[in-house]
C-alpha cells in the first residue's frame, strides 16, 4: 500500500472578479477565474459589493430605506 492518500488533488488558485482570491483543493489542476464568491456575493455579505462607491451606497439606502 502506498501512502498517498490524495494523489490526484492539487491546491489551485481561484480569483473572483471582485478581485478576492483564495485556495482551494481540485483535481483540476488549472487556476480558476469565477464571477462571485462568499466575499462579494451579496447573498453571503448581505449588503452591495460596491464598496469603492460609498457616496453612491448611501443614496442608494436612503432611496429604498435600507
Ligand atoms: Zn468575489
Amino acid at each position: 500500500m502506498k501512502p498517498e492518500t490524495h494523489p490526484n488533488y492539487e491546491e489551485i488558485n481561484v480569483t473572483c472578479s471582485c478581485g478576492t482570491s483564495f485556495k482551494t483543493r481540485s483535481t483540476n489542476c488549472k487556476d480558476l477565474h469565477i464571477e462571485v464568491c462568499s466575499q462579494c456575493h451579496p447573498f453571503y455579505t448581505g449588503k452591495q459589493k460596491i464598496v469603492d462607491t460609498a457616496g453612491r451606497v448611501e443614496k442608494f439606502r436612503q432611496k429604498y430605506g435600507m
